[in-house]
């Protein structure tokens, strides 16, 4: 199974080699999807698990005693579907295709589980109808 999951860690583990031990230990494959780390701040990371099932629970059990809060990244991006007018502006700039309009209704199809927190679609919705926490 292939799951994204955004990884906030508190400052003092920053330097710690997090995601070799996931690799190593738990036998995930691990693809980087985004990072923002600085020395002596919070840092985030939106991390593509693949693996059983088994070791992916064992590996976020890893990150939670660690005191690294992991959510997966449905829960980072949030929108208001009922406000949407099915404009399309957002599935224009949105690469990694979370956001497609249906080929028969027109309507908006979204796919959080696709989103790589790019964030332009925040941008790129006049309603303003996205909010990214990442
Ligand atoms: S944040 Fe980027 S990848 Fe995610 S839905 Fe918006 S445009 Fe698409
Ligand atoms: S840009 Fe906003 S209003 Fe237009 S389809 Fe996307 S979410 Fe809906």
């Amino acid at each position: 199974m292939k799951r994204r999951y955004v990884l906030t860690f508190p400052p003092e583990i920053v330097d710690e080699p997090i995601t070799y031990n996931l690799i190593r230990n738990y036998d995930l494959k691990i693809n980087i999807l985004k990072a923002e780390i600085n020395p002596g701040k919070e840092g985030n990371l939106l991390l593509e698990f693949e693996s059983e099932k088994a070791n992916l629970d064992k590996g976020i059990n890893y990150l939670e005693e660690k005191n690294i809060a992991c959510l997966p990244i449905e829960a980072k991006i949030r929108f208001d579907q009922q406000a949407c007018i099915h404009c399309g502006s957002c599935t224009a700039v949105c690469f990694s295709r979370a956001l497609t309009m249906h080929k028969l209704s027109w309507e908006l199809i979204f796919e959080p589980e696709k989103c790589v927190a790019c964030g332009l679609c925040v941008k790129a919705c006049p309603l303003e109808l996205f909010h990214l926490d990442f």
